[in-house]
Order: structure tokens, then C-alpha cells, then sequence
């Protein structure tokens, strides 16, 4: 296990004129046995920088270390790193314990070392009575719990993991987040996860780095990029709906956006008057959709609660000490 630290990171695809700024210096210290979950919209370089820690691209600028060791330069072999694919790409002709085992088979470990380290794996992902198989006659999550266990076996130092559940359907990527949490409290192994699924960053981290467009917007614990989103991009990006942000809201000063969550807003006797557009029923809540003067703003409910009628007034309060002041022009948070 070891710890990864980035300093001010820097990548650019291409030389000279043509060369594309895409990472533009990220600082972060990671703990030895984190979790880290890199989340972000698509193309803000996540993937890149996964690519970087992996050795598979080459660090323009900016020092990482990883254990001991600075790794700029070292090639992905020797950075004792396993890393999990969205593609898992399992060999169709080898059986479950020969794709386990083949990494082990080409570094030369001893048969019954390579045995005894399938075996455990197999176990701990409850795959020992399939180890004959052929991937194909394996389900989905199987063969992605197949491809954990080929990076288990190494035992690296550290993991790493690209969309490894963007193929799964809903339940199945459900349960394997289950298994990727046991996992990690059973073997501690320090941990990046890189998706754009902002529920698989909350549930899976440790602590999250947000990216936006190349820059790192805020590393925190689950509840701090919830309850303390440093950029109206963090506000709207962690939670679904995203936290209302709103310009001309009773209270909101020139020059600031109001931040409240839609689960923060309170129907009362008295308020803000909203005028309701549609309610969606979600379940176990409720979504209200309406305007505040010239505003969109969404409330939720739970899903027992009397739900109003499109075209009818309501009176909402923002919760005490649940509101949020950001910059209007820079979108940093104020406070
Ligand atoms: P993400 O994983 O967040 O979707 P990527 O790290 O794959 O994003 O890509 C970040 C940015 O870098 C994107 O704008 C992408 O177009 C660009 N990019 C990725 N690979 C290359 C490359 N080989 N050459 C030039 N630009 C690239």
C-alpha cells in the first residue's frame, strides 16, 4: 500500500503551437489506503489523469510520487499499480483461473504461490466455484468481478479503476459498488476510481475530486462537497436535482447567486411565494417544479406529503443555516 501525491500536474496532447492544454495543475495528497473517487463531466480529463498515475501517458509538468518513489519516469510495469477497465477484456479461450492467473504466470511466480493467491481472491469476490469456467459462460458482473480479481492477485499498491461499472445495467452496477466497498475495507488497498456518475463518487469515496475543464474545483469527504460545494459548478454537479442557485431570491445580495437544495426548502404558512409548474413523482419523493419571480426553482418531498396542483401558490422557506452565497461572476463560494 502507499500513499499518491500530485503536484501541480500539468498535461498537454502535442508539442509547440499545436499542443492542447488539458490538465492545468492539480495538487492533491492522497493517504495511504484511501479511496478516491475522480468524478467530473465528460472530457474535463479524468481519464487523463488516471492515464497519468497508470504511467500509460506521459506527465508533461509537475512531480508524482507514489509510496516513496517519484514515478514520472518509471514505466507503468514497475509502479506496482493494478488497474480495472470498463472494458474488462477478459481471453475467451482461457478459464477464470488462468485469466487470474496469467499475470502472475509471465512474472514467473511459483505455481503454488500463483494457486494459493487465485484462491484467496476467488474467494473474497465469492468466485471459487467458477474458476473452470470459460468467460462466457459467466454474467456481466461475474466477468467484472473476474477482471478484479486478475488486478487483486498482483496485490499492487495501489488500484485503479477507469468506469469499471459504466457497463453493468442499473442493479447489477448497484451490487458491484457493493462489492468494490467490501473489497476495499478487506484488503485497504489505496484506490482511484475515476467516473462521471456523481451517485458511484458519493456512495464509493472516501473523498471525491471534483474536475471541471481540466482543474481540480474541490477534494473533500462525500459531505463536504455536499454541504460545503466550494463553486457553483460543485453545487450543481453533486446531487440530483442539482442545488437550486438563484439571482434574485428574497435575501440574495447584488452580485451573488443564492444556493438552497431543493430537500432544504421548507412549505409553510408563510415564504417565498412559488407558483407551481409540474410535480414529478419519484417514488419516495416528490419533485416540484415552479418559478420565484422570474426563476426556475425545484422543492422536494417526501413522498407521503400532499402534493400541490400545477398553477397553485406555495409558500417555501429555506432551512436555517442551509444556504449557500457564491460569486456571481466567478462562481466561487463566499464564506
Ligand atoms: P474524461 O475522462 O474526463 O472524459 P479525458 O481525460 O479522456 O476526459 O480527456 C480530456 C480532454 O483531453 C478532452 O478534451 C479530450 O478531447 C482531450 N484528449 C484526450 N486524449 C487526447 C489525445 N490523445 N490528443 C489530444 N487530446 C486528447
Amino acid at each position: 500500500m502507499a500513499s499518491i501525491s500530485l503536484k501541480n500536474i500539468i498535461k498537454r496532447y502535442g508539442v509547440g503551437k499545436t499542443a492542447v492544454p488539458v490538465i492545468h495543475g492539480v495538487n492533491a495528497e492522497i493517504r495511504d489506503g484511501e479511496f478516491i473517487v475522480i468524478v467530473g463531466p465528460s472530457g474535463c480529463g479524468k481519464s487523463t489523469l488516471l492515464r497519468m498515475v497508470a504511467g500509460l501517458e506521459e506527465i508533461t509538468g509537475g512531480e508524482l510520487t507514489i509510496g516513496s518513489r517519484v514515478v514520472n519516469n518509471l514505466e507503468p510495469a514497475k509502479r506496482d499499480i493494478a488497474m480495472v477497465f470498463q472494458n474488462y477484456a477478459l481471453y475467451p479461450h482461457m478459464s477464470v483461473f488462468d485469466n487470474m492467473a496469467y499475470g502472475l504466470k509471465i512474472a514467473k511466480v511459483a505455481p503454488e504461490e500463483i494457486r494459493a493467491r487465485v484462491d484467496k481472491a476467488a474467494k473474497i469476490l465469492e468466485l471459487s466455484h467458477l474458476l473452470e469456467r470459460k468467460p462466457r459462460q459467466l454474467s456481466g458482473g461475474q466477468r467484472q468481478r473476474v477482471a478484479m480479481g486478475r488486478a487483486i492477485v498482483r496485490q499492487p499498491q495501489v488500484f485503479l479503476f477507469d468506469e469499471p461499472l459504466s457497463n453493468l445495467d442499473a442493479k447489477l452496477r448497484v451490487q458491484t459498488r457493493l462489492e468494490i466497498q467490501k473489497l476495499h475495507r478487506e484488503l485497504g488497498i489505496t484506490s482511484l476510481f475515476v467516473t462521471h456518475d456523481q451517485v458511484e463518487a458519493m456512495t464509493l469515496a472516501q473523498r471525491i475530486i471534483v474536475m471541471n475543464a481540466g482543474n481540480m474545483e474541490q477534494f473533500g469527504t462525500p459531505e463536504e462537497v455536499y454541504h460545503r460545494p466550494a463553486s457553483t459548478f460543485v453545487a450543481s454537479f453533486i446531487g440530483s436535482p442539482p442545488m437550486n442557485l438563484l439571482q434574485h431570491a428574497p435575501g440574495c445580495q447584488p452580485g451573488q447567486l443564492l444556493g438552497i437544495r431543493p430537500e432544504h426548502l421548507d412549505i409553510g404558512d408563510s415564504g417565498w411565494q412559488v407558483q407551481v409548474d409540474t410535480v414529478e413523482m419519484l417514488g419516495a419523493e416528490r419533485l416540484i417544479y415552479g418559478r420565484l419571480g422570474d426563476e426556475t426553482i425545484v422543492v422536494r418531498i417526501d413522498e407521503g406529503a400532499q402534493p400541490p396542483q400545477p398553477g397553485q401558490t406555495l409558500q417555501v422557506t429555506p432551512r436555517a443555516g442551509r444556504t449557500h452565497a457564491f460569486d456571481a461572476d466567478t462562481g466561487k463560494r463566499i464564506g
